[in-house]
């Protein structure tokens, strides 16, 4: 029996994992994974939110591995963590429709993930269920009443919103989920190599973890810069400028980024030098998860037991949830239930 407090967080499988989910939650995960009885999410059905088609499930389950293989390359530990397929959790749907009826429509179209939702979607018609994304997120959460959530800052308002449902339900139907409180990660948002967008999936402007050395180098040899900067011998701006935030981040030598940093204001180095100093310091930073991807690749059965394992923890502590829902709800009957204190027709005289 365990009694640490319990974390959920998770991705979509819509694609390999960048680094700004290491940056934004996966660093959190690995560090926090003793601590908390922590349960990843894939969360496939969220996808359909945006991409119903079978042409697009088809796709899941390729993304479901390389999501697996990402997790445990850079270190989450099977041993003590959950990772599982939200649509192999039945439970997920239930507490799913119990929640919509416990949020309102507006308070739905006030979330301010939900415009970009539709714009990367191409949508201009809302379908019922992308607007209920921060809905089934909440249930994600509260599914195994996790106490915290590690997410980038794009995510912040959906736990947020995880929040005000936990309390909502508690208030009508008596205690079974906690409050959960976002953990917000070291670079909360991290822009991509276009220096415009947040790096992500779907824009192009991702450095995967499990990108190689040579495709690495090219990512950051194209990325944008300071764009006022002519020539090296420019005076350059280092605040905001992609190449240092993620000399920053990625760089474990302070003092050569000082000392590039330096240089850059006073138009003393190249962009040439600089974003080879920094594709060789994210090569050196992703160089284990590579090793560890390879090696997971190479032993099938690990990653293919480690979500089973994970599918049956999760379908556990789902069923123990949906319990407590049923008992505080009352809506708990089955034809086992018909017992002396729930039998509507009462018994013969
Ligand atoms: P993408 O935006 O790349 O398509 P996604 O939207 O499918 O990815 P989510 O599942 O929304 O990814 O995000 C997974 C986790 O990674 C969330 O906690 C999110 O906040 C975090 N995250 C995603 N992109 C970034 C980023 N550029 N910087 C920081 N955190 C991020
Ligand atoms: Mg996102």
């Amino acid at each position: 029996m365990t009694t640490k407090p319990r974390l959920l967080t998770g991705d979509r499988p819509t694609g390999r994992l960048h680094l700004g989910h290491y940056v934004g939650s996966l660093a959190n995960r690995v560090r926090l994974q003793h601590q908390y009885e922590s349960f990843f999410i894939i969360a496939d059905l969220h996808t359909l939110t945006t991409k119903p088609e079978p042409q697009f499930i088809k796709e899941i389950p390729t993304y479901i591995r390389e999501i697996v293989l990402d997790y445990l390359a850079v270190g989450i530990d099977p041993a003590v963590s959950t990772i599982f397929v939200q649509s192999a959790v039945p439970e997920t749907y239930q507490l799913n429709l119990l929640f919509e009826m416990l949020v309102s429509v507006p308070r739905l179209e006030r979330m301010p993930t939900l415009k970009d939702m539709a714009r990367d979607a191409n949508i201009d018609s809302m379908p019922f269920g992308l607007l209920g994304y921060p809905v089934l997120q909440a249930v994600d959460i509260l599914l195994p009443r996790a106490q915290v959530v590690p997410v980038g800052r794009d995510n912040q308002s959906h736990v947020e919103l995880a929040r005000e449902m936990a309390r909502r339900f508690n208030n009508l139907y008596g205690e079974v989920f906690p409050e959960p409180e976002p953990i917000i990660g070291d670079v909360p948002l991290l822009v991509g190599t276009d220096g415009q967008n947040k790096m992500s999936k779907s824009i192009g402007n991702a450095i995967y973890l499990s990108d190689d050395a040579e495709t690495v180098t090219k990512k950051v040899m194209g990325m944008y810069t300071d764009p006022k900067r002519l020539r090296a011998s420019d005076p350059g701006t280092v605040e905001g400028n992609p190449v240092f935030l993620y000399h920053d981040a990625f760089n474990p030598s302070y003092a050569e980024v000082d000392e590039l940093k330096e240089r850059y204001r006073l138009g003393k180095v190249g962009d040439v030098e600089v974003k080879e100093k920094l594709a060789r310091a994210i090569n050196v930073f992703l160089e284990p998860f590579r090793e560890k991807r390879a090696y997971y690749l190479a032993h099938p059965n690990i990653p293919r037991d480690v979500l089973a394992n994970g599918i049956r923890r999760m379908q556990a502590k789902a069923q123990e949830t949906m319990k407590l829902v049923r008992e505080k709800t009352g809506l708990s009957y089955s034809l086992d239930l018909f017992t002396d204190e729930v039998d509507i027709f009462g018994n013969e005289e």
